[in-house]
């Protein structure tokens, strides 16, 4: 009888370490917990812009259900703030986590995360002037990056893309892929390619772009969307476009911090709404 119970407690044990080792082997995909300290409370105003970037961006139907903004932590640069895995449009403050630079959530646990958080917590530290990433899927940018169109500057709005747009191709580092860059590898490949740029488009997938303030990676990401769908307008027309000049690029100085009036009024517009 001891023995049978003991055979009982043995497949019920062996069976509970397997379930844990199945639970362990899946969770880094869907569910992080928390192995840091956390910087502490970040600024509110933060919290808030970025809560207004996931519905302005939404608003502006730059993403859908799908795509993220994150902003780089007040109190530490190795830290940063993003939603957990949610639709930006109905992201709160409640819903923010902090992230460390190697996509682990910091000072919360259980919470389910973007697969593809290794986009940020790459580029930011890759690049230490970048205070904010969102990356998107708006179906505007896509052909450009289908066919190796590169995307130019057609208006003074977004002369950024004149500092440079570069492609990334994930086979160059994956091979066939689901296309999610949903590794710190993956990510690294990203930043490398985006370089010092305002922008990189993915093949297949969407966009990645940058700011040194949530306004200006959201202003961008609207009006690099915006001059997608012109310039492809454009060449339609089948006549020789006339892009901004480089000089002309480089004069857009008012620019620089990124598009305050009309953050305004895409943050009242969006916040409004709820
Ligand atoms: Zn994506």
């Amino acid at each position: 009888m001891k023995q049978a119970l003991g055979r009982v407690d043995r497949r019920g044990f062996v069976g509970a370490v397997a379930a844990l080792a199945v639970a362990a082997y899946c969770a880094p995909a869907r569910v992080a917990w928390a192995a840091t300290a956390s910087a502490g409370p970040a600024d509110p105003i933060l919290i808030e812009d970025l809560v207004a970037a996931n519905r302005i961006l939404a608003q502006e139907q730059v993403v859908d259900g799908y795509g993220h903004v994150s902003v780089r932590h007040d109190k530490d640069p190795n830290r940063f703030l993003i939603a957990r895995s949610l639709a930006p449009e109905l992201v709160t403050a409640d819903d923010i986590v902090e992230l460390d630079l190697d996509g682990n959530l910091v000072g919360a646990s259980g919470k389910k995360l973007y697969l593809e958080r290794f986009i940020h917590s790459e580029i930011y530290k890759a690049r230490p002037d970048v205070k904010s990433v969102v990356h998107h899927h708006s179906p505007a940018v896509i052909p450009f990056g289908i066919t190796g169109v590169p995307l130019r500057p057609v208006y003074h709005m977004a002369a950024f893309v004149g500092l440079g747009v570069p492609l990334f191709e994930i086979r160059d580092v994956a091979g066939d892929s689901d296309l999610l860059v949903k590794s710190p590898e993956l990510g690294r490949a990203l930043a490398k390619v985006l370089g010092d740029k305002p922008a990189a488009l993915m093949r297949g997938h969407g966009a990645v772009v940058v700011g040194g303030s949530i306004m200006e990676s959201v202003g961008r990401s609207i009006y690099l969307q915006m001059n997608a769908r012109l310039q492809a307008q454009a060449i339609a027309m089948g006549r020789e476009v006339t892009y901004l000049s480089p000089g002309e690029v480089g004069k857009m100085d008012w620019q620089a911090g990124g598009y305050d009036r009309a953050w305004d009024l895409w943050k009242r517009k969006s916040m409004g709404r709820h």
